[in-house]
């Protein structure tokens, strides 16, 4: 056995438990190893039975005297009840539907349990303590600090720690990549140590040096990253795009409004970047509605002004076409020809404002016209005619989605790009920009987008393929989210990287009126949605799974509440189709229906041809469907803060008053605090960090997020290591080339990153 062995192999591993080992990511010896618990029960007491306390989570140390399972008479579960003796005493123990506990103790083994003791009339008992035979091998479940893992469904801690156990000697195989040096300057434990100990800790301070060292190690490859692409960045050279004041001043003047005081900061600050010759590497972070792409629109503009392209890229077809709408609003009446670039439309469209009458083109894009009408606009225009403006930069801004990455798309002057909800492209399309990172001609600009893309949050650049001294031409980088960031996060995350933040909404938005609704006010909730619909309003359900029992849902271990409802699109569409709104139009939507039935499923809410869309998450991406006013959610606790809000942010873009309803069973409703939270809570940034504080970055950005997948430990409140991390990143990065193993380490971390 070695650490690239499949898990398959080991002892006990069957090829369903294989599969569900799958499910958690882990294939490999290895991966088991870095399988952390995420708590540890305290299980080190060991007591005479005769010194039980109820309520005590303890250890006892005894023989089984009795055993034997039987069917409960009421329940028709399966009992295994036993008794065990120490010298002090005995005790009652109960197992429920573990039948095989009942061959696997003998009368006359000597064994530990671990658990919580009940007290009653009968003396002490436990009730389905762990169990563990007393051999000359280092106890895994019992009489220590027991490490818990996060489950999926058919695997137990026990059989993790059982394997946890057989991997851990593999630890010493793995040669650690840290430096002596470094390890000594910062008081850091060797690598096999840290990770036997992670698993496995003798007492608390074994566990907090073997934790300090694999945070460090998380924080490391990531700083390390920020500093590659920060040295990539310097080496690029970027169009010094002019501020080009008076003409600025005249398109913030033509807006129907007046910009907010932190979109004025944000667009100042990108503005003044984008001056620069070295490439702009920001991020522009706003709450949902904030009025981000007025902003994005400004830095095109004064990528226009230059004679530069500028692109805007977003992660769906029906994003780019809502941003596509949006700037042709933004530039009617200016001379600036507009592009819009989809894959699964081989439509293109060009709009020029010199040519059109403002007329017209209000007329096709305004008053909130579908993506459907652009696309029978669009179909007249040759997908080739479109590239060849493209190439000889007739367009000047182009709109589009991923499919701008394809091959064939060239730009004349690429000055900038734009990226909106960057984390949401998929894998795929990530995996093509980082192939798209490898070629390096010089003028095409998909070498310009993809070295921004370096720069960005997916860095695949390696340290070795830097360049010979020669500087090569990028485009300024610039990407947008809603999630709300904290700058603590950022800096923790994206070293390399500039941020904007908008803080504040339009004057005049109504608040979301946001409640968490009782179980037994399920009904009354149904009413209301339907008297909404009768309104002519339309209603988003989100829930939380595709369909019922979906394979793999990991059990995440942080969210409390033992909450076991399982609200999935499929199921909820069948009973609200069926039973409840059965003179309503309900349709449904989800990420694996093909692209075209999700379009035509968002299509038709987005005519109003559906009253209510039951979906999952994938509604969360920037939609704007300004007539749905109530927004539902199920299984809410399954949510982050975060996400809910972006959730929220689906409706209330209008004039209707808008309602975002949070559903859970009725444990979590009676136990979540965090709901309660959001119902009165509407800044995104304050909800993001204290979600932030009770979960942690990977839970509430998702583990997609490049680099959080790796940060199974670290946290935002690591201050102390996050600054120990950065100042040994400072100091071996510039001759990275020394430690051929920190190299091997940065390779494989890439890996994970982006092919997993
Ligand atoms: P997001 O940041 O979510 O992308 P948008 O850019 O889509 O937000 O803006 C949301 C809406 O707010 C748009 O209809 C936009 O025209 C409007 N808007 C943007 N800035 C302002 C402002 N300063 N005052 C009033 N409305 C604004
Ligand atoms: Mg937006």
């Amino acid at each position: 056995m070695n650490l690239t062995t499949p898990v398959s192999e080991l002892t006990k591993v069957g090829k369903t438990a294989a599969k569900r080992l799958g499910y958690l990511g882990i294939h490999t010896a290895q991966d088991l190893l870095y399988y952390f618990p995420f708590r540890y029960e305290d299980y080190r007491r060991v007591v005479l039975i005769k010194d039980l306390r109820d309520g005590e989570s303890v250890t006892i140390s005894g023989a089984v005297e009795l055993i034997s399972n039987r069917r409960s008479f009421r329940s028709r579960k399966m009992v295994t009840e036993a008794l065990i003796r120490d010298h002090s005493g005995s005790l009652r123990v109960v197992w429920f539907n573990q039948p095989f506990i009942g061959k696997a103790l003998r009368p006359g083994d000597k064994v530990y349990l671990s658990g919580a003791v009940k007290g009653d009339l009968l003396g002490a008992q436990m009730v389905s303590p762990a169990y563990e035979k007393i051999t000359s091998r280092e106890t895994t479940s019992t009489a220590r600090l027991v490490p818990m893992y996060a489950l999926t469904a058919g695997l137990t801690q026990k059989q993790i720690r059982f394997l946890a156990q057989q991997v851990a000697p593999l630890a010493e195989q793995l040669s650690d990549w840290l430096p002596a040096k470094i390890l000594g300057q910062y008081d850091l434990i060797p690598l096999p140590q840290a990770l036997r100990g992670i698993h496995f800790p003798i007492d608390e301070a074994a566990l907090k040096k073997s934790t300090e060292r694999l945070k460090f190690d998380e924080l490391l490859l990531l700083q390390l990253q920020a500093e590659d692409s920060r040295k990539n960045r310097l080496d690029h050279s970027a169009p010094q795009l002019t501020f080009h004041q008076s003409a600025l001043q005249e398109f913030v003047g033509r807006l129907p409004f007046t910009l907010t005081k932190t979109q004025k900061i944000a667009a100042w600050e990108i503005l003044q970047d984008i001056q620069k010759s070295t490439p702009m590497n920001r991020l522009l972070s706003g709450d949902v509605g904030s009025g981000k792409t007025v902003v994005a629109a400004m830095a095109l503009y004064s990528a226009f002004l230059n004679g530069y392209q500028g692109v805007l890229m977003a992660p769906t077809e029906i994003l780019a076409a809502q941003h596509f709408a949006s700037l042709c609003r933004l530039f009617s009446g200016l001379p600036i020809s507009i592009g819009l670039l989809t894959a699964n439309q081989v439509s293109t469209v060009i709009l020029n404002g010199a040519q059109r009458s403002e007329e017209s083109l209000s007329q096709s894009i305004n008053g909130e016209r579908s993506f459907a009408t652009l696309r029978m606009t669009v179909a007249k225009k040759e997908k080739e005619g479109f590239l060849k403006k493209l190439a000889i930069g007739e367009i000047k801004i182009i709109v589009g989605t991923h499919a701008l990455l394809s091959e064939g798309v060239h730009f004349k002057k690429l000055g900038l790009v734009i990226v909106d909800e960057q984390h949401r492209f998929g894998v795929e399309q990530r995996k093509v920009i980082k192939e798209k990172s490898l070629t390096t001609s010089s003028q095409t600009s998909l070498t310009a987008l993809s070295s921004a893309e370096e720069r960005g949050t997916v860095t695949p650049s390696p340290l070795q393929r830097r360049g010979q001294g020669e500087v090569s031409q990028s485009a300024h980088f610039l990407s947008m989210t809603a999630t709300p960031i904290p700058r603590s996060l950022a800096l923790m995350l994206y070293g390399d990287l500039d941020i904007s933040i908008i803080s504040e909404l339009p004057p005049g938005r109504k608040p979301i009126i946001t409640r968490l609704v009782e179980p037994a006010k399920r009904e009354k909730a149904y009413e209301f949605i339907r008297a909404q619909v009768k309104n002519g309003r339309q209603v988003f359900v989100v829930c939380p799974l595709i369909e019922d029992k979906q394979a793999g849902a990991i059990v995440a271990p942080l969210r409390g509440g033992g909450s076991n409802d399982k609200r999935s699109v499929l199921s909820e569409y069948d009973k609200l189709s069926q039973q409840i709104f059965l003179d309503l139009r309900v349709g449904y939507l989800h990420g694996k229906m093909k692209a075209k039935e999700k379009d035509g499923a968002m299509e038709k809410f987005k005519q109003g041809e559906t009253d209510i869309l039951v979906s999952t998450s994938v509604v969360e991406v920037g939609v704007d469907i300004p007539n749905a006013s109530v927004m539902m959610i199920e299984g809410a606790d399954k949510f982050g803060l975060a996400q809910l809000h972006q959730f929220r942010g689906r409706v209330g873009r209008s004039i209707h008053q808008s309602y975002c309803l949070l559903f859970t069973d009725s444990d979590s409703y009676r136990s979540s605090e965090r709901l309660k939270y959001f119902e009165t809570h509407h800044d995104g940034f304050k909800l993001a960090e204290k979600d932030l504080a009770m979960r942690g970055p990977g839970e509430v950005y998702g583990t997609e997020q490049s680099g959080l997948q790796q940060l199974r430990l670290a946290k935002l409140t690591d201050q102390g290591i996050i600054k120990k991390a950065r100042e040994v990143a400072r100091e071996v990065a510039p001759d990275i080339k020394k430690y051929p193993k920190l190299l091997e380490k940065i390779k494989e971390w890439e890996r994970v990153v982006h092919l997993e």
